[in-house]
């Protein structure tokens, strides 16, 4: 299906052709038809990256009458920060129509706001909060109002802005259609529905309360006093994370924020006692990839619509398990892969299924990366931010000679072994010592899983074989392109292959054991975009398999694409260095 097919406004397929969207992604092919046709209540279940703001947002542009500059379209979502979102990506859709939209929250002159509407605008986006309190002093009219989106409407109602969406309601002429979306349906929103809306056509992209399939749901069981530490593996082993840590309380979240930060790591905290000028910046900062890691608490978090986020990690499980759904839905936004990592102590595992039942997801059980696998994750990043790192000649040229003189008498095998000492040594002498952090589950939880768990764990670990691949980024190779190599060669499906790790000039990726001899003799000599694929098992594997190693990686998810070398991808990055401290 394409847009031009779903019934919208020339100008506004126009300006779809300048953001690039081709075609409508689920929720705008069920949404949009019906949302221009008929005149009638809507309620769309769909997950935060599922495109649903283009699902109410292009029709609500095609709908407002363009000569009548009075508000006509209402979007009340819960947070500022998703209010400017809305509003920008409404402001991108209305480009080549005469439409106008404004943006209204908490927290800045309302005055300036006031004259903004007075200006004239169909759209209006808003905070309920902010909203009620315009309504009060008779700055807004809401008796043309056609229609009324409540974005996230269970996020607002977790956040108490119950009686203010009623208010607001109250205040719209009783025509007026409401659009409802929601991520989960919890009964105050079925009771807003019952309350406000006339037989809604309900659309569910997934099934209610279900999280976005692209997420990967692992948890790992750490006794509490080893949390932090576990963490900082998970981002070692994940050196290109860009990631949300999700924490309880404020002070944990600046405390954490603080510790990663003193280790180097390109961490910041959001949480309710920054003044409002501070979360800007943080969230600026963010969207930047100027910081890696944010250190959040779920209120302050509540509304951040990053793309390309690749790990949430849930510091502890939130009170509310409806509160899982919002921090991993985080990740995974438009159709990407991601990973949501939760750390729980054994007493706490069961709390697990608790959370699967309600998203009908199972998790797997990761184990905590050990300090050998951390050591040659980040020994290839060392190694590709080399071969990436461009060569300025002309830079260089006239302190070469000496640098040349210097190394003159060594040899390229004892010069790489320097500088991957140089590096590298602090990184080595941390892990050293670093002991296994996995605790067991309790034995209740062992015995509410039957062996599922355990095996799941084991399989990542004794069954798995990593082989190396001697092309990379460079050559075009990226995940899904190497899955296509190794299935059409061996006719294998995609999910016997485990972690993929796409570095500059080279890459990794696992398999079952049981296709090593099948991989190896039909992905070897097969073609990649005109490039020989060779492949080989690698040492480590060897090594490990002899001692009967135990640290197994949380599983890929067989080629997200986030994975995959690159030095440089965050821009404001400090170069980390080994963490300092000693657990
Ligand atoms: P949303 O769920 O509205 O926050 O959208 C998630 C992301 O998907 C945003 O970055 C949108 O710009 C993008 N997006 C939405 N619809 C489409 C589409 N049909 N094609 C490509 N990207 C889209």
């Amino acid at each position: 299906m394409t847009f031009e097919e779903l019934g919208l406004k020339s100008g506004v397929l126009k300006s779809l052709k300048t953001l690039g969207f081709e075609t409508p992604t689920p929720i705008q092919q069920e949404a949009i038809p019906h949302l221009l046709k008929e005149e009638s209540d809507f309620v769309g279940l769909a997950q935060t990256g599922t495109g649903k703001t283009a699902a109410f947002g292009l029709p609500l542009v095609s709908k407002v009458e363009e000569g009548r500059k009075r508000p006509q379209g209402l979007v009340i979502c819960p947070t500022r920060e998703l209010c400017l979102q809305i509003s920008k990506d409404i402001q991108n859709f209305s480009k080549d129509v005469d439409v106008n939209t404004v943006a209204v929250y908490g927290g800045t002159d309302i005055v300036r706001q006031i004259k903004e509407i007075k200006r004239g605008a169909q759209i209006i986006v808003a905070t309920p909060g902010r909203l009620v309190d315009l309504t009060k002093r008779k700055a807004i009219v809401l008796r043309e109002i056609d229609w009324v989106v409540l974005d996230e409407a269970d996020e607002m109602l977790n956040m108490g802005f119950k009686e203010d969406i009623d208010h607001i309601l109250d205040e719209t002429p009783l025509e007026r259609n409401v659009w409802l979306f929601s991520a989960t349906m919890p009964k105050e929103v079925a009771q807003i529905a019952k309350n406000y809306m006339e037989q809604p056509l309900e659309v569910s992209i997934g099934h209610k309360n279900q999280t976005n399939e692209n997420i990967e749901h692992i948890y790992f069981t750490v006794s509490d006093r080893d949390r932090y530490s576990a963490v900082k593996r998970l981002i070692d082993f994940n050196p290109n994370i860009y990631g949300l840590i999700f924490c309880r309380t404020r002070r944990e979240t600046a405390a954490v924020a603080e510790k990663l930060g003193k280790e180097g790591y390109s961490a910041e905290p959001l949480h309710g006692d920054l003044s409002q000028a501070q979360r800007d910046q943080v969230m600026r900062r963010f969207r930047n990839k100027d910081i890696q890691i944010l250190v959040a608490t779920d209120v302050a978090a509540r509304g951040i619509d990053v793309d390309d986020i690749t790990h949430v990690i849930n510091y502890n499980l939130p009170d509310e398990i409806e509160n899982y759904t919002h921090r991993s839905g985080r990740t995974a936004r438009a159709g990407k892969h991601g990973e949501s990592l939760v750390l729980v102590t054994p007493r706490e595992s069961y709390k697990i299924k608790a959370i699967e039942k309600k998203i009908r997801t199972e998790f797997t059980k990761g184990l905590i990366p050990n300090a050998k696998e951390i050591c040659e994750i980040q020994l290839m990043k060392l190694v590709d931010n080399v071969i990436t790192t461009p060569v300025k000649e002309d830079d260089i040229a006239e302190f070469l000679p000496i640098a040349m003189a210097e190394f003159e008498g060594f040899t390229k095998e004892e010069i790489i072994k320097k500088f991957v000492s140089a590096e590298f040594n602090r990184f080595i002498e941390y892990y050293e010592r670093a002991g296994d952090l996995n605790a067991k589950d309790s034995g209740r939880r062992d015995r509410d899983r039957g062996d599922r768990g355990d095996r799941r764990g084991n399989r990542n670990d004794e069954n798995k074989t990593r082989f190396f691949v001697n092309l990379g980024k460079r050559d075009g190779l990226n995940p899904g392109g190497l899955l296509r190599v190794i299935c059409d060669s061996t006719g294998l499906r995609s999910n016997s292959i485990g972690r993929i790790d796409i570095m500059a000039s080279f890459s990794f990726f696992e398999a079952d054991n049981e296709n090593v001899d099948r991989i190896l003799s039909k992905v070897n000599g097969s073609e990649y975009e005109g490039n020989q694929v060779s492949i080989e098992v690698t040492k480590s594997k060897n090594v490990k398999k002899k001692r009967g190693g135990s640290g197994s990686r949380p599983r890929g998810g067989g080629g997200g694409n986030h994975r995959g070398g690159g030095g440089g991808k965050f821009k404001g990055k400090r170069e980390r260095r080994a963490p300092r401290r000693r657990n």
